[in-house]
């Protein structure tokens, strides 16, 4: 993530052929909490997903992600994906102060921790008039549930802190785009500084 939000880049290639595909469905999501959080505006070219990979990113290009996002398999030749991204670098011109994502500042929240040290967060007093509920249907173990109008744990913190939440990133990223922006997760990162979105935990 670090090194996305440096400045002076211009595009953003991923690739990631031979990783499992559940693997590069998770990366993909991170791709796009990356892009939420540092207010990313360059083109990226992705290689080597698979087809659920791919329709992730166009759907988040098509809820609003600002720069092109196009995903290409293994099968498309590395001089192709080379001109592709060259294009997209040569057509797009970013925002030039593109706003930074808000701040969240819950009013009713509701956390609970995450194996790596992380922190999962909705706001329950956003999350009771969000009609989707996206954060539900997406968690991908599904350890989520609707009790009162809204989302909250239906295993114990203990178990979600010990693995039973995978950090895949579902609720948050949908939520984005399908809810009502309810829900906010923060992984530290060793080492690095906090970055936009990304707080560090000092306790
Ligand atoms: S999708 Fe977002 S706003 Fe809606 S219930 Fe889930 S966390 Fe709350
Ligand atoms: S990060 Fe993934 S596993 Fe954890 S609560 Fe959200 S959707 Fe579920």
């Amino acid at each position: 993530m670090h090194h996305l939000s440096q400045r002076g880049i211009d595009g953003y290639y991923a690739g990631g052929s031979g990783v499992a595909s559940r693997e590069q469905f998770h990366s993909a999501r991170g791709l796009v909490k990356a892009f939420m959080d540092q207010s990313l505006d360059v083109p990226v070219l992705r290689v080597g997903g698979n087809a659920e990979d791919q329709a992730s990113h166009s759907a988040a290009r098509e809820r609003g992600l600002p720069a092109p996002i196009e995903a290409y398999g293994r099968d498309d030749s590395p001089d192709f994906c080379v001109d592709r991204l060259q294009t997209l670098v040569e057509s797009y011109t970013p925002a030039e102060n593109p706003p930074p994502r808000p701040p969240f500042a819950p009013q009713e929240p509701y956390s609970f921790a995450t194996v790596t040290g992380g922190t999962v967060t909705y706001d329950h007093a956003v999350c009771r008039t969000c009609a989707s509920k996206a954060c539900v249907q997406t968690c991908v173990p599904q350890i989520l549930s609707v009790v009162n109008d809204v989302p909250v744990l239906n295993i114990s913190l203990e178990q979600a802190k010990k693995g039973g939440c995978t950090e895949c990133l579902a609720c948050e990223v949908e939520c984005h785009f399908l809810g009502n922006r309810g829900g906010r997760i923060f992984l530290p990162i060793s080492g690095l500084p906090d970055v936009g979105g990304n707080h560090v935990h000092s306790d």
